[in-house]
């Protein structure tokens, strides 16, 4: 009778699980350039300018201004969860940096070309470094640069071939790309960002470090929702009652803020909701459909309200670490802090002028 596995059992090479664990981390080059972009902004960047080639699949160059890395932490800069940004375990439950788990990096090494450039401030030069499965394969060599760092991924999944074919063509793998970096653009204040494709003269997009965040709204998604929006603040007492939901383990506690599109925003074929947590870009379903709701008797079907939400909360009441791609988060309280919202946009919504013309449905 023939074996059900065809092998003993056995651990796996860790170079198999590295590649097993970055095909999860990295999927697409949009995820690639979240973490990479996350980097730059834990370093402390003001300006990250990026580059891309075939929407990512070929070329994702990000460069900062941040604080540069130090020379003796480039040999194992890509070795999988080395990080300078978490100690303890401990540490996880009051994170302050995007990056916590040190495996982007290592990830990106598994399944690309990486080329580390870097300098920090008093560096006599900078440093050029190729990784290639976790490990240095060239370098570090000294080289012209300025204070920071350049990160240069060149032809993603070369070396799976299947996940290779799986990915998107260009256009497509560059409108995700646009819509995490427009996201990440308006949510930093103080943080210019550019995007170019290779070759062109003229940026996808370039926020500037002075502009605002309706500014930066109106940039990425256009005029139409830029100019039919509401601001809206909430905190725990804007539930419907007036009085501090609680629940089991402990107080809700939160700050938001946000614009919420008028009802004379009409061009909206699909709800969008940016919604930041504790500065991490996160989805939330639920909080999509109740926001929704607000809009069901004053706009047609067909129209969908567009929301911009960053919610500030205890770190403690945030898990972090409940997703490869940190797309998603668990919270406390979530139901309570979705109607708090709800009501806060309703109420911008409802007491804005522009309900006047309000569209009826029969
Ligand atoms: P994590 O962000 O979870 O620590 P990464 O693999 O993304 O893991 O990065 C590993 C380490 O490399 C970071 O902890 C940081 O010390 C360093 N690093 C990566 N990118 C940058 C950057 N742009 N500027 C400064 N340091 C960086
Ligand atoms: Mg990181």
């Amino acid at each position: 009778m023939c074996p059900i596995y065809p092998f003993q059992l056995q651990g796996l090479e860790e170079s198999v699980v590295n590649k097993i664990a970055a095909g999860e981390v990295v999927q697409r080059p949009h995820n690639a350039l979240k973490e990479i972009l996350e980097n730059c902004i834990d370093a402390g960047s003001t300006k990250i300018s990026i580059v891309v080639r075939d929407g990512g699949n070929t070329l994702i160059q990000v460069q900062d201004n941040g604080s540069g890395i130090h020379a003796e932490d480039l040999p194992m800069l890509c070795e999988r969860h080395a990080t300078s940004k978490l100690e303890k375990f401990e540490d996880l439950a009051k994170m302050r940096t995007l990056g916590f788990r040190g495996e982007a990096l290592c990830s990106i090494s598994y399944v690309s070309h990486l080329t580390v450039t870097t300098m920090r401030q008093g560096d006599g030069h900078a440093t050029r470094t190729v990784f290639r499965d976790s490990k240095i394969e060239e370098g570090p060599k000294a080289c012209a640069g300025l204070v920071g760092t350049t990160v240069h991924v060149e032809d993603l999944f070369y070396n799976m071939p299947i996940r290779r074919k799986a990915l998107k063509s260009s256009s497509e793998e560059l409108s995700k790309v646009l819509e995490v970096v427009g996201r990440y653009a308006i949510f930093h204040e103080g943080v210019g960002i550019t995007l170019k494709r290779q070759g062109n003269q003229r940026p996808d997009l370039c926020t500037g470090q002075k502009d605002t965040t309706l500014e930066k709204i109106r940039m990425v998604f256009g005029s139409q929702v830029g100019s039919n929006l509401l601001p809206f603040e909430s905190c725990p007492q804007d539930s419907s009652n007036g009085s501090t939901p609680s629940t089991s383990g402990g107080e809700l506690q939160f700050s938001a803020k946000g614009f919420a599109s008028s009802a004379n925003y009409t061009a909206g074929r699909r709800t969008v909701l940016v919604l930041f947590i504790n500065g991490r870009l996160v989805e939330c379903t639920p909080l999509k459909r109740s926001l929704e709701t607000v809009y069901a008797s004053i706009l047609s079907k067909t129209s969908k309200p567009f929301f911009y939400v960053s919610v500030t909360m205890p770190t403690e009441h945030v898990d972090v670490n409940v997703h490869p791609t940190k797309k998603e988060v668990h919270f406390l309280h979530q139901d309570d802090l979705i109607e708090s919202l709800r009501c806060s946009v309703e109420k911008a919504v409802f007491s804005s002028n522009d309900h006047r013309t309000y569209y009826k449905q029969t």
